[in-house]
């Protein structure tokens, strides 16, 4: 097996879980707090998002060379912007210590609190530079906005410029009543519709007109939009006419191609060859990243699946971790 990067590894640190469970969510995220709260009590996730020396055995056992590590979801953004954009200091503050005490074992995505772009702008400035870290991570929604709103134009012009590539993580979705029912907020559905409606707002919005150079990470193998990435060109063709009557922005390419240019997959909970080759599709393996989510995922049933899915070796060594060095700008290393 190449060298294994993996860019979806969730931290926490007790003094952030501490501030962090003490503090009002803002009134549409309280279920996902009580939801997230619930887990981050539990003994063994607790553990498993706060030991360092435990996660960097288990990362031995397995053969993973380096985690790229994130604030556990959904991170600052439930909370008002006066508590939100300094406990977003503290966590990045963490992370870089982090990242300083282990350089060839943890990259991490700094956290920012868009409720407050202006501040946010700023902080992904000390992200990328005094801090050292390699990208940062926005959990969908804030508030039950979206990045395409005129309000965040500062925080996607900060992340373009410093060279952030934005990881776009899921959350519950901004909507909660149809999704409130058989557990479909999480994982299982509303993860993905949201973090699919947050991707194709910035496709169709022309942000990424306004922001060339800006790169999206997407979780899951694209959150279900590499299987519609033809019906989404078909039918973006077909009505543009009426979108452009009705105020839609007129794009200069079509959403596949926003699709191929700007954004990047990762493996995130899909070990599954056909979704896989879905994903290579429409991006290609240097578009491609391996991730295995913890602690809510498997490592071995990950890396079991990077190791035996149907790849030439060029596309295994892009997914394993050349793709996540580019992006993230990570140390390289021979091994
Ligand atoms: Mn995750």
């Amino acid at each position: 097996m190449p060298r294994i990067i993996a860019v979806e590894e969730h931290i926490a640190t007790d003094a952030f879980l501490d501030t962090a469970h003490r503090l009002d969510a803002v009134p549409g995220d309280q279920a996902e707090t009580d939801f997230m709260r619930t887990a981050e009590r539990q003994g063994p996730i607790r553990t498993a998002l706060t030991d360092t020396d435990a996660r960097i055995a288990a990362m031995d056992a397995a053969g993973q060379a380096m985690a790229v590590l994130s604030i556990n979801p959904p991170g600052v953004q439930p909370y008002p912007a006066a508590d939100a954009v300094p406990l977003a200091r503290t966590v990045n503050d963490s992370l870089a210590g982090l990242v300083r005490a282990h350089p060839d074992r943890f990259g991490a995505l700094g956290t920012v609190a868009p409720q407050d772009p202006g501040s946010a702008a700023t902080e992904i400035q000390r992200i990328m530079g005094p801090l050292g870290l390699h990208g940062i991570m926005i959990n969908s929604h804030t508030g039950g906005h979206y990045l395409d709103e005129p309000r965040f134009a500062p925080l996607l012009e900060s992340a373009e410029a410093h060279r952030a590539a934005i990881s776009l993580h899921p959350r519950f979705p901004s909507v909660l009543g149809p999704y409130d029912a058989y557990g479909m907020q999480g994982a299982i559905w509303g993860y993905q519709a949201e973090a699919g409606l947050h991707a194709m707002r910035l496709i169709l919005s022309g942000a990424l007109d306004r922001h060339p150079d800006l790169t999206i990470v997407l979780g899951h193998l694209g959150e279900g939009i590499p299987y519609w990435l033809r019906r989404i060109d078909n039918r973006h063709a077909y009505a543009r006419h009426a979108l452009a009557a009705a105020g839609t922005p007129r794009l200069r390419l079509t959403p596949s191609e926003y699709f191929r240019r700007n954004f990047v997959l990762t493996t995130s909970g899909i070990n599954d060859p056909a979704v896989l080759g879905l994903g290579l599709t429409a991006v290609c393996a240097d578009r491609v990243m391996f991730a295995i989510d913890t602690p809510y995922e498997d490592t071995d049933d990950a890396i079991a699946f990077l190791d035996h899915a149907p790849l030439t070796d060029t596309q295994r060594a892009a997914i394993s971790h050349a793709t996540a060095e580019r992006v993230f700008h990570l140390p390289r290393s021979d091994r």
